[in-house]
């Protein structure tokens, strides 16, 4: 049943969702604009620490013009590894704190980080009906050894979906992905053509393409503009027949979709 109907929108054959992670300024200044001139629709993953209300007030705009404010949580969490090689990259700058570690964390405090940061988000976006989440780091654990938990089931339970990380160039199945670790793929320093490859094969299975990027033209995941830019083009010339919608928006169409298919 899944098989015979299409689960896109008219005409498409299949998706892509571009994902930006941590709220940077470039996002603001350079991927915006290039979105918003091409009439696409991207994800950006927030996270709204305190004073979110001033500081991520310019994003207030990005979701007016339909792209989706994301979870990202407030703290930022990651994995002891991660968080020790930050302090490193950061030492000698004044106040720099170590930040608490995915395994130090409980699965309550990981729960009660997630439903803030949505609580913040929906306060400073209420127009947003879903929002989905991106694993800090792509990692989904709470604890170490003996101890250690995946924190999957609490995304599932206060979010539409969750964006992780998988193996390219196997992208998301619309019928039976997990849709609380969707698999993203890291896109940093990649060139445009590898990325139209990379959502061209995706389109081709039927399938959906979840694309990661950071900053651009800066930070340490960093994607050129120019590849941005022939990607997104890409996208626009080909709107007809691939769907590149915000993550949000695909996980409600897949769980009509899957709704409509399989009623219960
Ligand atoms: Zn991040």
């Amino acid at each position: 049943m899944l098989e015979q109907v299409s689960p896109w929108p008219s005409g498409c054959q299949g998706a892509v969702s571009l994902t930006f992670d941590d709220g940077s300024a470039s996002q603001l200044e350079l991927a915006i604009p290039l979105l918003n001139e091409l009439g696409l629709q991207g994800t950006f993953y927030l996270n709204p620490r305190d004073g979110f209300e001033g500081n991520l007030a310019p994003w207030k705009d990005a979701a007016a013009a339909g792209h989706e404010a994301g979870n990202h949580t407030v703290s930022h969490p990651c994995a002891a590894n991660n968080v020790a090689a930050a302090v490193v990259q950061r030492r000698g700058e004044c106040g720099a704190r170590r930040r608490r570690t995915l395994e130090e964390m409980t699965l309550d405090e990981m729960e009660a980080d997630i439903v803030e940061a949505s609580r913040r988000i929906r306060s400073l976006v209420p127009e947003q009906r879903a929002i989905s989440f991106a694993y800090p780091c792509y990692q989904s654990f709470v604890g170490r050894g003996a101890s250690r938990q995946s924190y999957v089931p609490l995304v599932a339970r206060h979010c539409i979906a969750g964006r992780g990380v998988g193996e390219k160039p196997i992208a998301n199945d619309p019928g039976h992905c997990d849709l609380a670790y969707v698999w993203g793929w890291r896109c940093e320093r990649m060139r445009g053509a590898e990325l139209v490859g990379l959502a061209e094969s995706a389109v081709a299975d039927g399938r959906w393409a979840v694309l990661v990027f950071h900053g651009i033209n800066e930070g340490h995941l960093p994607i050129g503009e120019r590849d941005l830019t022939e990607l997104c083009k890409y996208l626009a010339r080909q709107r007809g027949r691939v769907w590149t919608a915000p993550v949000a928006r695909v996980a409600e169409q897949l769980l009509a979709w899957r709704e409509r298919a399989q009623p219960a």
